[in-house]
């Protein structure tokens, strides 16, 4: 008999052929032309334009816009990405709710804010589909900067670096570039392998040598880049989970949830990846709202988020939350973990409630017991693998100004740097503030 959502345990297929390409197609189609006009005549053009100031890389938006408007949408392309050389993704994955939308007049006003995010795509994508490049090389300085990490931050700053006429290596320890736009992102944000197709668009300004499975710690160490590179720019991420410090979490059936993504974004065909029937995701960020909405759209019948504090101090916008609730998700709050029980394989969660005491977080001795064939951590990320010298600060890798280190002629940006939240459009800002940084030393000797 074929699996359905009834069937116990961890099972593959339980949903129809076709609900797969439903459940993971895009979260937003995009707009068509006349969409997109109707879109951008909502926009005041501000002047001193909040929305430009709550953008990560300050686009200016309302040019774009009125590019868009003035019906070429190529020129609003190159607007976006000469700030945002990955606003393609961003416009898939930005969370515009708490950034530019937030910010837009519109919403003050109307709770209605211009939907900037989709004219960026409907921009982007414009002048992508035409395979342009729209930026030229300059010409070759001789010099050249090992980038280490293949995500947005070191893509960024390649790219910037490229085109200021530096050569670039870029190194990733993974088989494919992307970082976490190709292992992490949610499949409905970023269907069709546009992050790969975005890679490769890319890499067309030329002077970026890309090295896959060139892992910072395995024969490719810091003092060997220093002394074969002018510079260095670390954009490695945060590789590593925390723990539960819950009893049992070693059980079968109990996984990070980040790994689980990963397989889910390179899986060729979402029937076989088998998934859990009652499936309790621990967590409050966008790893744990992802997990959860991508487990119910692979067919598990009972998906619950518990988060230790309340609904307000979850990392995943209201947005992401809402979205989780509308797709059946459950979100238990003021809830930790105690124990996973079963014998070998997860067969529930014990939860004790919390409270906000003096001291902190502490439990209520109340608890509660969830059945869970799947249990899946996303209780943050951490930093594994910075070379040893480098001053760290809070876990990641200390930095002042654009992205220098404690090391001479090292940079680091993205997740793995302190400062910033963990968003794809913070990394790509501080990617390419860092290559900007680089230039500058090389020509000026700032
Ligand atoms: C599940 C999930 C969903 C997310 N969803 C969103 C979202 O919807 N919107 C949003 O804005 N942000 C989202 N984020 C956050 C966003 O993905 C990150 O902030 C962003 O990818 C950080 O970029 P980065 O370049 O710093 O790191 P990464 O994207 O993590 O890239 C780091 C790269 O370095 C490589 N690397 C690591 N260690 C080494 C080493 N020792 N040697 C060589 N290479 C190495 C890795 O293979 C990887 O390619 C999400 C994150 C997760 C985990
Ligand atoms: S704040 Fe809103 S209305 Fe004003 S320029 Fe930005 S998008 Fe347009």
């Amino acid at each position: 008999m074929p699996n359905s959502q009834m069937t116990p345990g961890i099972a593959p297929g339980r949903l129809q052929p076709e609900d797969y390409a439903k459940n993971f197609g895009d979260l937003y189609p995009p707009y068509d032309r006349h969409e997109a006009a109707v879109a951008a005549d909502r926009c005041y053009f501000c002047y001193d334009a909040p929305c430009i100031t709550a953008c990560p890389t300050a686009i200016d938006i309302p040019l774009f816009i009125r590019q868009i408007q003035a019906g070429n949408p190529d020129a609003a392309a190159k607007t976006i990405l000469s700030q945002n050389i990955l606003g393609g993704m961003c416009a898939r994955v930005c969370p515009t709710e708490t950034l530019c939308e937030e910010a837009c007049v519109r919403e003050a006003a109307e709770g209605k804010p211009v939907e900037i995010g989709r004219l960026q795509r409907h921009a982007t994508d414009s002048l992508m589909a035409k395979g342009i490049h729209p930026f030229e090389r300059a010409a070759p300085t001789g010099r050249r900067v090992a980038v280490v990490g293949a995500g947005p931050a070191g893509l960024a700053c390649a790219h910037r670096l490229a085109m200021h006429g530096h050569d670039v290596v870029l190194f990733d320890g993974r088989a494919k570039a992307g970082g976490l736009n190709e292992f992490g992102i949610a499949s409905y944000k970023t269907p069709g392998g546009f992050a790969q197709a975005e890679v490769d668009w890319l890499l067309k300004i030329g002077g970026i040598t890309v090295e896959l499975g060139q892992r910072l710690g395995d024969g490719l160490t810091l003092p060997r880049l220093t002394a074969e590179y002018d510079a260095v720019f670390l954009g490695i991420g945060l590789a590593g989970v925390n723990a539960l410090r819950a009893a049992g979490e070693e059980k079968d059936g109990v996984r990070d949830a980040v790994d689980f993504i990963a397989e889910l974004r390179q899986a060729s065909d979402l029937a076989a990846l088998p998934v859990g029937r009652n499936v309790v995701v621990i967590g409050g960020g966008m790893t744990a709202v992802d997990a959860a909405v991508q487990s119910k759209l692979l067919g598990a019948e009972n998906v619950t988020i518990v988060y230790r504090r309340s609904r307000e101090k979850m990392s995943a916008s209201e947005y992401e939350q809402d979205l989780a609730a509308s797709r059946g998700v459950r979100i238990i709050h003021n809830a930790r973990p105690v124990a996973v029980h079963g014998n070998g394989a997860a067969v529930e969660v014990e939860f004790e409630y919390t409270r906000e005491g003096a001291a902190g977080l502490e439990g209520t001795g109340e608890t509660f017991r969830l059945p869970a064939d799947q249990v899946f951590k996303a209780i943050g990320q951490t930093l594994q693998g910075a070379p040893e010298g480098l001053a760290l600060d809070g876990g990641k890798i200390a930095v002042t100004g654009a992205g220098r280190t404690s090391v001479a002629k090292v940079w680091a940006g993205g997740d793995c740097a302190a400062g910033g939240e963990d968003l794809t459009v913070t990394a790509v800002a501080q990617g390419r503030d860092a290559a900007e940084d680089i230039h500058a030393l090389f020509t000026k000797g700032a």
